[in-house]
C-alpha cells in the first residue's frame, strides 16, 4: 500500500528568489520613494527582458490579461479573430473586450495548438487576425500561421502565457531565437503560477517598432505628459516590487528549465509503462530538446525548439481503467493535486456557449483532449522522489 503525501502537493508553486535579495532590492526602492510610474527598477527590467528576447521591442504590464487587450487595442484589431478553444479564458476574453468576435476552431491532436488549416477554412471578409496559444509552451505551427496570415494579410498575435525561455529555430538565420519574435506580437504572463513570474505581470514583445509608444501611452492613461492625452488607455502599469522580483529571478531561468527538465524526464520514465496514460506532449519536448542539444537538423524545422518544461500533461485513456475525472479525484486522497487544464473547454462557458457574439466551428479534438487532459505537479522545489511517488501512485491506481 503506497502512503499518501504527508503534505498537499500542488499542481504549481511559485518560485522565490532569495530573500535577502528581495529585501536589499526593497530597500533600495525604499530609498528612491518610487513605487510605480516607469520607475528605476523597472527600466532596468525592461532593458534586461530585451537582452533576453533579442530585441528592443518589449514592454512591461501589470498582467498578462491587459497586455494582451492593450495589444488587440493597440493593432486596432476588429470585426473577426481567429482562435482555439483549448486555452484559458483570458484569451478570449481579451478579444471580447475589445468588442471583437472570437471564431473558435479546432485543434492539432498532436500538439494541442490552434490548427492551420482550421484557422484557413474559417476566414471570412471579416478576418483581422489570428490569435494562436502556444500551449502548455509547445510552439504552434509557425511557418503555416505565418504564410496564412501574409496570404490573407491578417494580423498574427500569440498568446505565449505558457512560452516564456522557449526558444525556436529559425530556418532564415540557421539559428534558434526566442519565441516571442514570431508573428506580429506576443503576450507573455508573468504570474506566480507560470514557471518564471513577476508575482503578477506581463509583457508584450513586438516586430513593429511604432507599437511601442502606443503600447506604453495605452498602460498608462495615454499620458504623454501632464497636460496631453494622446489616446483612451487604461491602467496596466507594472510597479517595481513586480519589476524587482522579475529581475531577480530571471537570471535563474537556466537552472529553472534545468530543473523541470529532469522532473519531466522523471515523469516519463514513471509513467512510460503504464497502459491508458499517454504523454506523448512531454516525451515529444524531451526529444526535440535532445536535437537541439545534438544540432541534428534533419528534424522538420516548425518543431526544432528548447523547450520551457512549463507543464506536466498527460491524457488518460479508456485503456487506464479509470476515467480522467476518478483518477484526478482519487489522486487527491494521496495528497496529490493535479489540474484538469484545460476543462471544461473555455468554448462550454454559458458566456461563450450561449453568446452571439461568438462564432463556433467543428471542435472535434480540442473536446477530446479538454476530456482526458489532466497536468501533474511540476515546480522547482518538487523533489524527484515526489515525482517518482506520484507516478508510484498512478501505476497503483490503474483500473
Ligand atoms: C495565465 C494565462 C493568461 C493570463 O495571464 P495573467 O498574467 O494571469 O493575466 C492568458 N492566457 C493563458 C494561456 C494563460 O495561461
Amino acid at each position: 500500500m503506497i502512503k499518501p503525501f504527508d503534505e498537499p502537493i500542488l499542481v504549481t508553486r511559485p518560485y522565490l528568489p532569495d530573500l535577502e535579495r528581495y529585501q536589499a532590492g526593497i530597500s533600495e526602492i525604499w530609498s528612491n520613494r518610487w513605487l510605480t510610474n516607469n520607475g528605476p527598477v523597472l527600466q532596468r527590467y525592461e532593458k534586461n527582458l530585451q537582452n533576453h528576447f533579442g530585441t528592443p521591442n518589449v514592454c512591461a504590464f501589470n498582467n498578462g490579461t491587459l497586455a494582451l487587450q492593450i495589444a488587440l487595442q493597440g493593432m486596432k484589431i476588429e470585426g473577426e479573430v481567429i482562435t482555439t478553444p483549448f486555452t484559458f479564458v483570458a484569451t478570449a476574453h481579451c478579444l471580447v473586450w475589445n468588442n471583437v468576435k472570437p471564431v473558435f476552431v479546432d485543434i492539432d491532436r498532436q500538439t494541442y495548438t490552434i490548427d492551420p488549416d482550421a484557422v484557413e477554412a474559417a476566414i471570412t471578409s471579416r478576418t483581422s487576425a489570428i490569435l494562436a496559444v502556444h500551449v502548455f509552451g509547445t510552439p504552434c505551427h509557425l511557418t503555416r500561421l505565418q504564410q496564412i496570415a501574409q496570404h490573407h494579410h491578417l494580423a498574427l498575435i500569440y498568446d505565449a502565457a505558457h512560452a516564456f525561455g522557449v526558444r525556436v529555430y529559425n530556418p532564415a538565420s540557421g539559428s534558434m531565437h526566442s519565441i516571442g519574435l514570431a508573428g506580429d506580437c506576443s503576450m507573455f504572463s508573468l504570474h506566480s503560477t507560470k514557471l518564471y513570474h513577476s508575482i503578477e505581470g506581463g509583457l508584450l514583445t513586438f516586430n513593429d517598432a511604432k507599437y511601442k509608444k502606443i503600447f506604453e501611452y495605452l498602460r498608462n492613461f495615454g499620458f504623454e505628459n501632464e497636460t496631453e492625452v494622446m489616446m483612451v488607455g487604461t491602467n496596466a502599469k507594472m510597479n517595481e516590487m513586480q519589476a524587482l522580483m522579475g529581475n531577480l529571478i530571471l537570471p535563474d531561468l537556466p537552472k529553472i528549465i534545468d530543473k523541470r527538465k529532469t522532473l519531466t524526464q522523471a515523469y516519463v520514465e514513471g509513467l512510460k509503462t503504464v497502459k491508458g496514460i499517454d504523454s506523448h506532449l512531454i516525451c515529444q519536448a524531451l526529444a526535440v530538446d535532445q536535437q537541439v542539444q545534438h544540432r541534428e537538423n534533419h528534424f522538420s524545422s516548425q518543431f526544432l525548439y528548447t523547450p520551457n518544461f512549463a507543464y506536466v500533461p498527460i491524457e488518460v485513456t479508456a485503456e487506464y481503467g479509470l476515467t480522467r475525472d476518478q483518477l484526478y479525484e482519487k489522486l487527491k486522497t494521496f495528497n496529490v493535486f493535479a489540474r484538469r487544464y484545460f476543462y471544461p473547454l473555455l468554448t462550454e462557458f454559458l458566456c461563450y456557449k450561449e453568446s452571439p457574439h461568438v462564432d463556433l466551428h467543428v471542435l472535434t479534438n480540442a473536446h477530446v483532449v479538454a476530456n482526458r487532459i489532466l497536468t501533474l505537479p511540476i515546480y522547482f522545489d518538487l523533489n524527484l522522489d515526489d515525482v517518482r511517488r506520484i507516478c508510484e501512485i498512478i501505476r497503483f491506481l490503474k483500473g
